[in-house]
């Protein structure tokens, strides 16, 4: 995925956790994807970070004539600083990046791009499909350490799947109940797609360290009996060593969380990095052609970047 909303403002990032448990509500924001309607989550006003994740744009569900219409057809662009998770509940999405990999995604499985220092990728409806959509797209900020590291692409087939009294969790990114994804993960943080059973409750251990956050994909679900609505981000804060969630039809759920991301990151377009001349220099490289490599699978041009034109933010340490 990429981001073109907003193409030109800079937004810093930075961990506003709160040491207990809160219900905080946060209306994703329309927009658009080319002709793909999305909801943003994150960034929001108030809310930038959850742990180390930075980005959370939810589509779908949606269905098509693949004769007419390609709803996901996101032509090459760069990425640094960050990893970003693509997850499916319907439909197929095919990936291809200046590494060489292509990857077709399906539900329960995981694409996993660490951008480190650069990669450039796109992602497309495949030919062959469903003629359905409906998924998630989410960033997770690399913390210094790992953020000028080489490239790299996963695909994860199979994730650790929890059984839990009134329902389930797909440990998609890092640790939950004792349960480790093999998708690389560089600070402490989970990722996690829970189920709820019809007419039943869901008890879902949590890290206690960790803030947390989750918004509801599909059905209908009470937290601490207060109902979630549909696109919207609820922040429920930290020190929570349980969540219980209840459904009367069933429901399915995406949790995001993890230690308080301690670097304040700037988001702009597609990068997340620590200083506007960072930001800049990346923007110049993509429209050089230099730093990313081509996607060479991708038929047509690939995407512009926008004019830079955020206000300088010096780097600061962290
Ligand atoms: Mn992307």
């Amino acid at each position: 995925m990429s981001n073109l909303v907003p193409p030109s403002g800079v937004e810093e990032c930075k961990g506003q956790a709160l040491e207990n448990p809160a219900i905080e509500a946060y209306p994703a924001r329309l927009s658009e994807l080319g002709s793909l309607k999305i909801r943003r989550a994150l960034p929001v006003r108030g809310r930038r970070m959850v742990g180390p994740w930075c980005f959370f744009d939810r589509y779908g569900p949606l269905s098509f004539d693949s004769r007419q219409s390609k709803p996901m057809d996101v032509a090459p662009h760069p990425h640094i600083g960050l990893q970003t998770v693509s997850w499916l509940l319907e439909g197929e999405v095919v990936h291809h990046d200046s590494l060489g990999y292509e990857s077709l995604l399906r539900p329960g499985e995981l694409n996993l791009m660490t951008a480190g220092r650069g990669i450039a990728h796109a992602e497309e409806t495949p030919e062959e499909n469903s003629g359905k959509l409906n998924g998630v797209q989410l960033w997770v900020a690399l913390p210094k350490s790992r953020r000028f590291a080489a490239p790299s692409f996963e695909h994860r087939l199979t994730l650790p799947v929890i059984e839990l009294s009134g329902g389930s969790a797909t440990v998609m990114m890092g640790e939950l109940g004792g349960q480790r994804s093999p998708a690389s993960a560089y600070s402490p943080m989970v990722g996690a797609d829970l189920a709820v059973h019809a007419g039943e409750r869901l008890a879902l251990p949590l890290e206690k360290t960790f803030e947390h956050a989750l918004m509801i994909l599909d059905g209908d679900a009470e937290l601490e009996d207060q109902r979630l609505e549909s696109d919207t981000l609820y922040y429920i804060g930290a020190n929570r060593d349980q969540m219980e969630l209840q459904s009367r039809g069933g429901a399915r759920a995406m949790l995001i969380g993890g230690a308080p991301f301690e670097e304040t990151v700037l988001l702009w377009w597609n990068f997340v990095a620590r200083s506007s001349q960072e930001l800049a220099a990346a923007r110049d490289a993509w429209q050089r052609h230099e730093l990313f490599g081509d996607v060479k699978a991708y038929r047509g041009p690939r995407l512009d970047a926008p004019e830079f034109s955020g206000r300088p933010i010096p780097s600061r340490p962290a």
